[in-house]
């Protein structure tokens, strides 16, 4: 393109004077309880304020910032996409959106894709496909989606009821019909449950699970429980779903979290770490149970050119530089050294768990200290961390997180502990 073509870009004043947290909350809503951090810039692993203080990133936009902050490839593919085409509407056809799900079909289980913009979005995909199988498909009436306690599925109407935290529903009710909770890794509970929806006439269509828990304490699924769960799905031709929002695109060692499981789930879902901080979700089926048809499911935004072109060299990235590697590596690096704090701080801490670069340090539940108590103290050290419930310590980095920097968050945790 050549430079006349472009339209003159005005100059744009970055804030001459810097917007405090208190002029911040005079504008957006209270919804989160934030820390009182204003991060300005990023790269690679690290953040630095609007102070100049520079923070060691294992929180990655929580399990998001898959390559960290300002990589080299994502700037290329943010740049390439809106310089050429970045919205247009699926009203046309996209190559960037039938790459991706190229991508995503090559390196799953699944057979078809669809596009969205978030988490929660993803979920209510796999929710309205499960129940237009249960109704077309398998002939139930009153379909009924399993999930479990302790679950996260997101903050829509339809994902708060899915998720199995009486906390996230609160006040507003009347939540949706159709689902019902089970215990996380319990395969009896499940079977009884089962038992007792299909005499109320209520039946199972799907079973939805996250294949590890993240908001729910960074607690990985067994692999027995699961693996009786395809079996009994097989034996009635209900669906599972496996939400891998968290999990899912590397974090767990393998590209899906269901790997790590030794099973295929029937419909599973994708997006934090999918675009590596852009906004996308994806929702994934086998080709069985794709019963959706011009007209039955839409977004706006869905898989645009600039979406799904980012998260295109996002994924190949992934692949070429052979991160799987580097998550297991440093992933085992990490936990011995959790392991090593824990055990010289055995009165304040419990447990480490996780899988890859998805793990948490589960604190004493008869000691007063908490994981937010942790995560300030860290921060105070220059390591950001988060929370995953109030006693789990959650530690999620960019995927490229190198030898030294996890020994340089591990020194800062350290610091920590001798400081709460
Ligand atoms: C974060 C998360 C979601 C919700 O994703 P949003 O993009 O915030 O809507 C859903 N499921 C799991 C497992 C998550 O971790």
């Amino acid at each position: 393109m050549s430079p006349d073509t472009l339209v003159q870009v005005p100059s744009v004043a970055t804030p001459s004077s810097p917007f405090t947290p208190a002029d911040f909350d005079a504008y957006v809503m209270a919804t989160y309880a934030r820390f009182p951090l204003v991060l300005e810039r990023g790269a690679g692993c690290r953040v630095w304020d609007t102070e100049g203080r520079e923070y060691l990133d294992f929180v990655a936009g929580i399990a998001t910032c898959t390559l960290g902050h300002a990589h080299p490839v994502m700037v290329e593919a943010v740049t390439r996409q809106i310089q050429t085409l970045h919205h247009v509407s699926n009203l046309y056809y996209i190559q960037e959106q039938g790459q991706l799900a190229q991508w995503l079909v090559q390196h799953s289980c699944a057979d078809r894709a669809f596009f969205c913009n978030s988490g929660a979005e993803a979920n209510e995909s796999a929710i309205k496909l499960a129940r237009k199988y249960a109704h077309t498909v398998l002939g139930i009436q009153h379909p009924v989606i399993l999930t479990a306690h302790a679950s996260f599925h997101g903050r829509t109407l339809a994902t708060i009821t899915a998720t199995g935290q009486p906390k996230y529903q609160k006040n507003f009710d009347p939540l949706m019909p159709g689902f019902a909770y089970v215990p996380y890794n319990d395969i009896a509970a499940l079977e009884a449950t089962i038992a007792q929806l299909d005499s109320d006439e209520r039946q199972v269509a799907a079973i939805m699970l996250e294949a590890l828990q993240g908001e729910g304490g960074v607690c990985p699924g067994d692999q027995a429980y699961f693996q009786r769960i395809r079996q009994i799905c097989d034996e009635k031709g209900i669906l599972l779903i496996l939400d891998e929002v968290q999990v899912g695109m590397g974090r767990s060692g393998r590209y899906w979290g269901y790997e790590q499981l030794g099973i295929e789930p029937d419909i599973f879902t994708s997006a934090k770490g999918l675009g590596g901080g852009i906004p996308i979700g994806a929702l994934l089926c086998k080709s069985f149970c794709d019963v959706f048809q011009p007209g039955d499911h839409a977004s706006t935004f869905g898989g645009n050119p600039f979406a799904a072109g980012v998260a295109l060299s996002v994924c190949q990235l992934l692949e070429q530089e052979n991160l799987l590697a580097n998550v297991q590596a440093r992933g085992e690096q990490l936990r011995a050294g959790l392991k090593a704090i824990a055990q010289s701080h055995s009165d304040q801490v419990v447990a480490v768990r996780g899988w890859g670069l998805i793990n948490g340090m589960v604190l004493n539940p008869d000691v007063a200290l908490t994981s937010g108590d942790v995560v300030k103290a860290a921060m105070a050290e220059g390591l950001l961390l988060v929370p995953a419930g109030p006693k789990v310590v959650r530690f999620v980095p960019p995927l490229i997180v190198s030898e030294s920097e996890v020994d340089q968050a591990l020194q800062a945790l350290e610091r920590a502990f001798a400081a709460v």
